[in-house]
């Protein structure tokens, strides 16, 4: 992953996270000193800010200065956008895909744009069910559009490392606005992200 993404990590917040880090993996019984140890605690602090930039980005600002003016109003599908992020209850990976629909009003944007929403509230400490209605509510305040259909499944490794859950299985959240509110609209967004 690219974690050099961040161009300039601020110093005195690395500094205290890899002291901090330092502490932790001592006191989980390890020795920090030890070779393949010895830069691990620079390693995590730096991944750590890396996977919670969410913080510093601003959804809105994304889609507001890639937003164009178009007569389109048929339903904008883009489907399977790559997910990756932390649990806020364990700080371990949740990850899947994302779908997102919406029917334009005037205004379309970027298609990349989307996926970079989904990183937006993906990173950073999450619950799946909120970062759902964060990304619906952020295309929706934006766009304006008749409607916005959000859904996102995802497989949590603190269930599934802890045994909570059967491995492999898959959570579903779903958030939907305007026209997506009619179940046929819906269903017709639910066909073809499942095909
Ligand atoms: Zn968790």
């Amino acid at each position: 992953m690219a974690y050099n993404k961040i161009e300039t990590y601020d110093e005195k917040i690395t500094n205290d996270l890899i002291h901090h880090y330092k502490s932790s993996i001592e006191l989980l019984g390890e020795d920090v000193s030890r070779e393949g140890l010895l830069k691990t605690p620079e390693r995590v602090a730096k991944a750590m800010q890396f996977l919670t930039e969410g913080y510093q980005m601003d959804a809105k600002a994304i889609l507001e200065g890639a937003r164009f003016t178009e007569a389109y109003s048929e339903m904008v599908i883009v489907k399977d956008i790559e997910l990756y992020s932390l649990c806020e209850h364990h700080m371990l990976p949740f990850f899947g895909k994302a779908h997102i629909a919406y029917i334009p009003n005037g205004y379309i944007t970027g298609l990349s744009k989307l996926a970079r929403v989904v990183d937006v509230f993906a990173r950073r400490l999450q619950v799946q069910e909120r970062m759902t209605h964060q990304i619906l509510d952020a295309i929706q305040e934006t766009l304006q559009p008749l409607g916005v259909g959000v859904v996102i499944e995802a497989q949590h490794l603190c269930m599934m490392m802890r045994g909570v859950q059967k491995q492999n299985s898959v959570t579903t959240t779903s958030a939907f606005s305007g026209q997506f509110e009619d179940g046929r609209t819906r269903n017709e967004f639910m066909r073809l992200i499942t095909k």
